[in-house]
């Protein structure tokens, strides 16, 4: 097998060449965090639809306070009060001032809205302290936004933002890429469920959890067929089922064990190979291939293989089936604070927690990295790349780190 190992660029570039963006379809605005938008967004009108106050104050007409001091005020006469969500009832004529609330529409005959601080009231009429210069603290109609304007380009991942947007120019709903559904199959006959008690050569299932939880994490719905035994018939029948899916995630029996069925079984079932072996440790058993549009991930049974497989492959065509430009995180450069020896041609792909210190990244390992040692992922922000082949790196030395949790990160 070694020798047929490809790198993780070409693992990975062959498997986004498979991933294409899942076909529009509608949905709610309040349902579309995380989404991608299909179509352009163009205003159908201006945001703010008017113009309006951006302070508690009073509208006046700039030229009535041009020479208004606190020893001698301008004093203007109050015809009504603006409470956001109403118009005024006539327009403001020389001599008089309304009292306006923040977001209440400017009346007509007022250019120019002054801030209550700098103002008294009494019997009906407003002492204006000093001028304000003309327009000061009306906001335009079409500031923000201008009807006609492409708001929003389709390709663009909605967040917070891009959804309030939407809600201000009246989109109850809105075309967006369908989201990849995942099944998740657990492979092991020794595994068995988390309300299980332990037998004789059992463990639980962990990666149909970590699976899920990566999965939901990036707003995907995965469902979790659960532990099929390895077992030629259950494999072809659970994979069957999985293959209904957009994506189909398996974990472990992809190896050269007697009792590996996974590969077999894409076989029989025309699942078309593109990749069998990535040139990493952990997770060099990965095979990926597909039928008709489904993604189809044989990914390794030992948990940390899985999870880290799943971050450098099966998350970037997730993003990308979902219509992300953006699949890959960004790679960083961090000082590494301790030795690694990484003798064999394989990538080492390392758990570690990152830090800034003066604006430098600087790692250390989660501890010992055995692809079993769940414990590994436990705290780690980032996975590092050690380059296979000369001897590894030495503490003080720039490597690469791809940042896994923002919200991990600890000065
Ligand atoms: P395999 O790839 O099937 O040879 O599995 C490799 C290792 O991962 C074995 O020690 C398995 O027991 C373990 N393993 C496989 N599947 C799971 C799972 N779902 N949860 C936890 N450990 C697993
Ligand atoms: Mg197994």
């Amino acid at each position: 097998m070694s020798a047929k190992l490809i790198s993780i660029e070409e693992a990975r570039s062959r498997v986004l060449n498979e991933a294409l963006p899942l076909p529009p379809h509608t949905v709610p605005l309040i349902d579309a965090l995380g989404a991608v938008l299909a179509e352009d967004i163009i205003a159908a009108h201006d945001v703010p639809p008017f113009d309006n106050s951006g302070m508690d104050g009073y509208a006046v007409r700039a030229v009535d306070i041009v020479e208004a001091t606190p020893a001698a005020p301008a004093r203007l006469l109050i015809t009504e009060t603006i409470a956001a969500g109403h118009v005024a009832t006539a327009p403001l004529a020389p001599g008089q001032a309304a009292r306006i609330m923040t977001g209440a529409p400017v009346l007509e005959g007022a250019d120019t809205v002054v801030q209550s601080e700098l103002t008294t009231e009494d019997d009906g009429y407003v002492n204006i302290l000093e001028p304000v210069k003309p327009g000061k603290n009306i906001r335009r109609a079409g500031e923000d936004i201008s009807a006609g304007e492409r708001v929003l380009a389709a390709g663009t991942a909605l967040g917070p933002a891009e959804i309030g947007i939407l809600a201000s120019l009246g989109h109850p709903q809105l075309s967006v890429h369908m989201r990849p559904r995942v099944a998740i199959i657990s492979t092991g006959s020794e595994l068995v469920e988390v309300d299980q008690p332990l037998g004789p050569g059992q463990i639980r299932n962990s990666n149909s959890y970590t699976l899920r939880s990566l999965c939901t994490q990036m707003g995907v719905e995965a469902h979790a067929f659960g532990i099929v035994p390895d077992d030629y018939e259950a494999t072809r029948e659970a994979i069957e089922r999985g293959l209904q899916y957009d994506v189909l995630l398996t974990s472990g029996g992809v190896s050269v064990g007697k009792f590996d069925f996974v590969k077999d079984v894409q076989d029989e079932l025309g699942v078309e190979r593109k990749l069998w072996g990535v040139a990493m440790k952990p997770g060099k058993p990965l095979a990926f291939g597909v039928r008709g549009r489904t993604l189809v991930f044989g990914l390794p049974g030992n948990p940390v293989s899985a999870m880290v497989s799943f971050e450098l492959f099966v998350k970037p065509a997730l993003l990308k089936l979902m219509g992300h430009r953006a699949t890959m995180r960004p790679v960083y450069q961090a000082v590494i604070e301790e030795d690694l020896a990484n003798t064999d041609g394989r990538t080492y792909v390392v758990r570690v927690r990152a830090w800034l210190e003066d604006g430098v990244w600087h790692i250390s390992t989660t501890g010992a990295q055995g692809s079993g040692i769940l414990k590994s992922m436990v705290g780690a922000n980032g996975l590092a790349f050690i380059p296979g082949g000369a001897r590894g790196v030495k503490a003080g030395e720039v490597v690469d780190f791809l940042l896994l949790r923002e919200d991990l990160i600890e000065p």
